[in-house]
């Protein structure tokens, strides 16, 4: 693959932008493990963003129905078109972040990591049945970090609200060309069924002061929900009662955030 990697790049006379993160895979067990973890099969539309020179592509070109991939560079698009006969496989050209996707049942991908957050929470406001996403080691512990944990964030509760997350294998640099940085992480996302759809100010609200217990993050954080300092004092008590007023934001589970939430909405605080 290295070689087909190199031959290709030397053919075109291209060299990788590493401001668009382009870092290829280039080992065969990776693509195989990425395939086999999402089981891509003969009824299922797949979406790939970042399809680059195509290896990953290929693979699920093999096995699915049909395949979708989104692909910013247009010299990539042109050697895609021109070096594989797919018939099941549409290129969209454009920026995966601001084109509308079309529809699809599975996501496999080794995405470019500068839009890892962007993209998680566009694929996380659709339906889908799986997705099986390549992203940087750490961005990958920080999504499936468990509550009271050292990594638990804001990424870590806003995904886990809705969907259940696990890396399925480390990857390391050696598996890509041009070798990055930093090391990768292959991540299954499923949608869960009874998602908690949380409010997103509160949330950052709360995670400004992710050490700090519930009441004292939200004193701090109150100006983010709209309330000036003067006004905290007339609503210091509906604060200090709030639910888990005295857990550690870090703490906090999707559903606590939830009953947090609906307190304050109860009392006015948020609308
Ligand atoms: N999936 C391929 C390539 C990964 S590199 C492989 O594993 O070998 C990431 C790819 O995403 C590059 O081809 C890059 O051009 C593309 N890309 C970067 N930003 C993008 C964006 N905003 N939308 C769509 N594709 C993008």
């Amino acid at each position: 693959m290295r070689d087909r990697l190199l031959f290709l790049l030397s053919k075109y006379g291209i060299r990788p932008k590493d401001t668009i993160g382009q870092h290829f895979i280039i080992v065969e067990d990776v693509i195989r493990k990425a395939v086999e973890t999402a089981d891509v099969n003969e009824k299922d539309v797949v979406l790939e963003i970042g399809p680059g020179l195509g290896f990953l592509t290929n693979e699920l070109a093999k096995r699915a129905k049909k395949v979708y991939a989104i692909e910013l560079d247009r010299k990539m698009i042109q050697i895609l078109k021109n070096e594989y006969k797919w018939n099941n496989v549409e290129i969209i050209e454009g920026d995966a972040i601001k084109l509308e996707w079309p529809e699809f049942n599975k996501v496999v991908s080794n995405i470019p990591y500068q839009i890892s957050s962007p993209f998680t929470f566009k694929l996380l406001k659709k339906d889908f049945e799986l997705a099986v996403v390549m992203y940087q080691l750490e961005f990958a512990l920080r999504m499936t970090a468990r509550p009271g944990s050292k990594n638990y964030s804001r990424l870590s509760l806003m995904t886990q609200a809705l969907a259940d997350v696990e890396i399925v294998m480390k990857i390391g640099r050696g598996a890509f060309y041009p070798r990055p940085k930093v090391d990768s992480a292959l991540v299954v996302i499923r949608p869960r069924k009874d998602k908690v759809e949380l409010n997103e100010n509160l949330v950052k609200a709360l995670f400004q002061h992710r050490r700090k217990t519930v009441s004292r993050a939200l004193k701090d954080s109150i100006h983010m929900l709209g309330i000036t300092k003067d006004k905290l004092k007339e609503i210091k008590h509906i604060i200090e009662s709030v639910p888990y007023s005295s857990k550690r934001v870090f703490q906090l589970v999707p559903n606590d955030v939830k009953e947090i939430e609906e307190y304050l909405r109860n009392h006015g605080i948020i609308s």
